[in-house]
């Protein structure tokens, strides 16, 4: 067993990261243990683990917190979990125009979706260990800590849930024979926050803008606030800006505060996350004293990687670059993606082939891959054609923003 200190539990499926995507696969793998099982026969106990290395499930809240409406109808949620209905998104162009757009959706509490899509998975079934960090992989399963305490976990099939910076996905493509250095939390700055539950937190943000490899890709990094509003604001805003290189700044509105924040998506010169995020602060008019917490973290933007499967592992949500690397949205396609992982990884796991996975593999590209792919052509458009003109800018923003009819024209296409 080698550094650990206990006796090895087992697990059909063990899920590593709690937040959207982990938590619905692990609902949707202990939803679908029991009648699988019954259908085959010496199938083993069926045990579905959760693992969190964060103390508390959904926090620190590192999300501007919009998702679609259609996600409600995918995924149980109770009605506290709504902070502010939207039905508009304003774009505030360089050149000064601002468009309107439908984009019927909410504003949410993360932290209290994710804890209650963890709750519906406990209830399920799914076991859930927070505070426990997946360190490394095992012949048998992987090495887990709790504290100072290293123990291994026995696991059938793994999850990677964890999130852009996924551990998960370094093993996966150590065993694909590429060879790719174990991953650690990045480099960065860690900021605190208050939760409306009265809970503080911290999280980690980078203080600059990356380029990296992802799937060949790119990350933006992101610094976020959380201010008061001295009036309601109705509509999602999102801000374009020759500043925020590659990405774009918002204000999404709920309730009495409003999440504000700007994506970066490069590594030249300009000004990182925070100093963008001062810019955006000063132009909306937020005062420093209405600022009641700051966070942040990285968004992968660049697609996903070759491969999400592997013979017994498999990725979903933003360790699998399902995010949409334009709006750089992925809670709705970490959900929806979770729960086709934690129904492959439950089916893998009790029929003891591997062919769920490639299964899953199928599912989610033939449901996102096209999308994902339109909007990795428009990525590259903009982040190649960034220039500091306003006025080219706005044109550029025009065919590459997700509220304009030229974000639907093709511009040539890859298959992911
Ligand atoms: C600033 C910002 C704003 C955003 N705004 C929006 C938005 O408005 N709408 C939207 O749809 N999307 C938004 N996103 C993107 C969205 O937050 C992610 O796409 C979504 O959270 C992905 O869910 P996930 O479950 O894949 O990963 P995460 O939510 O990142 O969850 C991964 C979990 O794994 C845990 N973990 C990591 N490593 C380990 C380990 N080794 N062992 C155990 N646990 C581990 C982490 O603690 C974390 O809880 C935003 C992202 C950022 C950074």
């Amino acid at each position: 067993m080698g550094r650990c200190d206990s006796v090895m539990d087992h697990y059909e499926v063990v899920i590593v990261g709690a937040g959207p995507a982990g938590c619905s696969a692990a609902l949707t793998a202990a939803c679908s243990m029991e009648p699988l099982a019954q259908a085959h026969e010496g199938a083993g106990s069926g045990r579905v683990l959760l693992l969190e290395k964060q103390p508390e499930i959904g926090l620190p809240v590192q999300c501007a917190e919009y998702v679609p409406v259609q996600l409600r109808r995918c995924v149980p949620w109770s009605p506290e979990v709504v902070g502010q209905e939207i039905r508009v998104m304003r774009t505030h162009l360089p050149d000064g125009e601002v468009v309107e757009t439908a984009a019927a959706g909410y504003v949410i509490h993360r932290d209290r979706f994710d804890q209650g899509l963890a709750a519906a998975a406990r209830r399920a079934g799914a076991e859930i260990r927070v505070d426990t960090r997946a360190l490394e992989l095992t012949d048998e399963g992987l090495l887990g800590r709790q504290g100072r305490r290293e123990f291994e976990i026995g696991a059938q099939i793994i999850v990677g849930a964890d999130g852009p910076h996924s551990t998960v996905r370094t093993w996966m493509e150590a065993l694909d024979g590429e060879g790719v250095s174990a991953a650690s939390d990045p480099p960065g700055l860690t900021v605190t926050q208050s939760e409306p539950s009265g809970a503080r937190s911290s999280s980690h943000i980078r203080p600059q803008g990356v380029r990296e490899t992802f799937g060949g890709d790119l990350m933006m990094g992101a610094a976020q606030c959380r201010v008061h509003l001295r009036r309601p604001v109705e509509a999602t805003q999102i801000y374009f800006d020759p500043l925020y290189v590659g990405g774009y700044g918002w204000v999404f509105p709920k309730g009495e505060v409003a999440n504000v924040g700007v994506g970066v998506c490069s590594a030249g010169p300009g000004p990182t996350p925070v100093e963008a995020l001062d810019h955006l602060l000063d132009r909306v008019e937020i005062r420093p004293s209405d600022v009641i917490g700051h966070s942040g973290g990285t968004i992968p933007c660049g697609g996903p990687p070759p491969h999400t499967c592997g013979a017994r592992i498999i990725l979903v949500g933003d360790a699998a670059g399902q995010t949409h690397p334009i709006t750089g949205g992925g809670v709705a396609n970490a959900c929806l993606c979770g729960q086709m992982a934690g129904r492959a990884a439950a089916s893998a796991a009790v029929c003891g082939s591997p062919d769920p996975l490639e299964q899953y593999e199928r599912e989610w590209r033939g449901y996102l891959g096209g999308v994902l792919a339109h909007a990795v052509t428009k990525r590259r458009m903009l982040s190649r054609g960034w220039t500091q003109n306003a006025i080219a800018l706005s044109a550029l923003v025009r065919q590459t923003w997700v509220a304009f009819p030229d974000y639907g024209r093709r511009t040539g296409s890859s298959r992911l």
